[in-house]
């Protein structure tokens, strides 16, 4: 009698548990689905692979040949080996003639992507002269500059196998749009374009100068540089995006360093990577309504906590003329100018 009631009572539960979730099913392919309204301004971006015309020699970086910090000239506050062994690049830690002799291949070429939209076109002149001046001196090198006003970037002179190639963009009447859309060009240009034209890509601010000389040492698979704000506080204390909904998001116990968003390149492959990776980010934000914190540096830095970059440069290559330089810091190459952000974005 009592096994006769369980069973019953035992059949009754997957009776009913089947039925329920037959229901359910039902319930769901029944409802209507619907799509908020997507922000896809360039679909062909997940379909574009790059294509090489023919394979450019790059010599292979074996992990010994990277610049290796020497000792007795570590800067005192500053790590010369991430966690995950990458070098992190200052003065003194590496010896010059080193990568010279490393990146030595044929027509090795460097390409630097900037941006000068609206009043930022009046930081160009200064760009290139300090840039012809100092950076990768010696090498092959394209600039690409991304403006809405091709007829104000300044005819430079540039060096032998130097050229530079405006591309016109749109402007917005909003900076944040245009930086919402930095990601989305350089994948763009790299796909149409840089990848045949170039070995590595640096993305960089036009707002800035070099001051000293900026070489081979920079060179890496992906490379990313240290935030000027942020070099010597807490990882807990980071402006990662905090908030959980953004794809940008980063965990309080997460992240290495917090990298600067004016600084980023690397082999042009893995920069493509990079700048497709953090679009389809920023692209999952916007369907959800979210900026992230930092906009596309928020993004470019959770980017790197998962894909850690292969070298890393000191402040030194990415610092800021508003701060005053500390003993650490021994020859600034690239900095920030001094300007009046407000009246620039207005
Ligand atoms: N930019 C631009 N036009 C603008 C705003 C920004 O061309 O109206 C480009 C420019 O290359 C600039 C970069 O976006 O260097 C980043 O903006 P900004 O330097 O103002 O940001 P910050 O370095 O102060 O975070
Ligand atoms: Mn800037």
């Amino acid at each position: 009698m009592h096994h006769q009631r369980l069973a019953l009572g035992l059949g009754i539960c997957l009776l009913v548990g089947t039925s329920l979730s037959v229901l359910w099913v039902c319930v769901e392919n029944g409802l209507p689905v619907s799509y908020g309204s997507y922000y896809l301004p360039c679909p062909e971006i997940f379909n574009m692979k790059l294509h090489y015309e023919r394979e450019k020699p790059l010599q292979p970086m074996a992990w010994s040949q990277y610049p290796q910090p020497l000792l007795e000239h570590r800067p005192t506050q500053l790590l010369t080996l991430t966690p995950w062994l990458a070098p992190v690049v200052s003065e003194g830690t590496f010896n010059p003639e080193l990568p010279q002799h490393a990146y030595q291949a044929p027509n090795l070429t460097i390409g630097v992507t900037v941006f000068a939209v609206g009043k930022y076109t009046h930081f160009v002149q200064c760009f290139l002269e300090s840039a012809e001046e100092f950076f990768m001196r010696g090498y092959r090198v394209h600039y690409y500059i991304f403006t809405d006003n091709p007829a104000a970037i300044p005819r430079v002179p540039l060096g032998p196998h130097r050229l530079l190639g405006t591309i016109p963009i749109q402007g917005h009447s909003h900076w944040e749009e245009i930086s919402m859309r930095w990601m989305e060009t350089i994948s763009q240009h790299i796909a149409k374009r840089a990848h045949r034209e170039v070995d590595y890509l640096f993305c960089l601010d036009v707002d800035m100068v070099f001051w000293n000389p900026w070489g081979p040492e920079t060179l890496g698979d992906l490379v990313a540089a240290i935030h000027p704000g942020y070099y010597a506080i807490l990882c807990q204390q980071f402006p990662y995006q905090r908030r959980r909904v953004s794809a940008a998001f980063v965990a309080d116990s997460e992240g290495d360093f917090y990298y600067g968003g004016a600084v980023s390149r690397g082999q042009v492959a893995r920069v493509y990577e990079f700048t497709g990776s953090c679009h389809m980010a920023i692209l999952a934000d916007k369907a959800n309504g979210i900026v992230a914190a930092w906009q596309e540096e928020s993004h470019l830095n959770h980017h790197f906590i998962t894909n850690k970059p292969s070298k890393v440069l000191s402040p030194e290559y990415l610092w800021d003329d508003r701060k005053p330089q500390p003993p650490s810091l021994k020859l600034i190459s690239f900095s920030t100018l001094d300007k009046d952000i407000s009246c620039l974005r207005s």
